[in-house]
């Protein structure tokens, strides 16, 4: 039988916006000394805006708008909304993209008007063959190393755009990752972004360690990794690509507003996203289990 006091526990940290799926995540909670953090949507808002935008070849920016809208107008990813939203904001009709292909941790493509269209990662461009992708490359070094996003757009196997996106860090992310420090828990950022971006995010955070073009598998991986080495994790994110990871975990922890399915493989759910939730949970298993023994 659980002990009263686990459900008193698991009570409290709902009305503070932490929501413990069962008694044994409350149990294990006590014992995490790694906390690995995703980045888009976990320790900065997910609510990403398009700021600037290059391009390449003979397109009009409105074009590379639309046909990357098209095909994001499918994605459930937050950079997707970026562009869909900048395509609403400038009052562009958006046609219907067919064959629409998802890369998890790495783009989109799909068909629009008798076009291919492939947007994502500098690498996923280069895996496909794409040209220009250097120059785009070149191009993004310098946005990327302030933070932004770059995802570069192909159109028929060419390069043709690079769009900035810039995603600002929560407001509560500073407080939470120092109070996880003074817990004495170790902070570990996993991205699926540029190594520059990465780089800029975590310098502005002081997170110490940070690995970048980090996949879906590589984020399971890494968890299960630390694991064997003898630590008990916690894993934050958001997303379908954390949702491997979020399962491998300890302690599984997803942004109340992230994905479906991130939810459904994490044992705690931060409402609203807040990261302090992540101190909380520690500090309510550590009251908890003590009140038990
Ligand atoms: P994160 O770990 O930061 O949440 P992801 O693993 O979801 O990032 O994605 C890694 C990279 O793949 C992104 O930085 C982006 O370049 C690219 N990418 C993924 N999905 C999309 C998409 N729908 N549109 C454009 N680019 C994408
Ligand atoms: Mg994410």
């Amino acid at each position: 039988a659980t002990p009263m006091s686990v459900m008193v526990g698991v009570g409290r940290g709902a009305q503070e916006g932490v929501l413990i799926k069962n008694a044994e995540v409350l149990e294990v909670m006590e014992n995490v000394d790694t906390i690995v953090v995703d980045k888009t949507g976990t320790l900065t808002q997910g609510r990403p805006e398009l700021t600037a935008i290059k391009v390449y070849g003979d397109w009009q920016e409105a074009d590379i708008i639309k046909f990357a809208a098209a095909v994001e107008a499918q994605s459930e990813h937050p950079l997707a909304q970026a562009i869909v939203r900048r395509a609403k904001h400038d009052g562009l009709s958006v046609c219907e993209a067919t064959n629409f292909d998802s890369i998890t941790g790495g783009g989109v493509h799909a068909s629009v008007d008798g076009r291919q269209v492939l947007i994502g990662k500098a690498d996923l461009l280069a895996d496909r063959k794409i040209d220009g992708v250097d120059a785009g490359r070149e191009q993004a070094a310098a946005q990327q190393s302030e933070g932004a996003t770059v995802v570069f757009v192909a159109i028929d196997n060419a390069l043709a755009a690079t769009l900035a996106i810039t995603d600002p860090i929560k407001e509560s992310t500073p407080a939470a990752l120092l109070t996880l420090h003074e817990l004495g828990l170790r902070v570990v950022m996993l991205t699926g972004d540029a190594e520059p971006t990465a780089k800029a995010v975590a310098a502005k955070l002081g997170i110490d360690e940070f690995h970048a073009g980090v996949s879906p598998e590589e984020k399971h991986e890494f968890v299960r990794k630390l694991k064997s080495s003898g630590k008990t994790v916690a894993m934050c994110g958001d997303g379908i690509n954390d949702a491997p990871a979020l399962a491998a975990a300890d302690v599984g922890i997803a942004m109340g507003t992230g994905t479906g399915v991130a939810i459904e493989s994490a044992g705690v759910t931060l409402v609203g996203g807040d990261l302090r939730g992540v101190a909380a949970a520690a500090n309510l298993s550590r009251k908890t289990m003590s009140n038990i023994r």
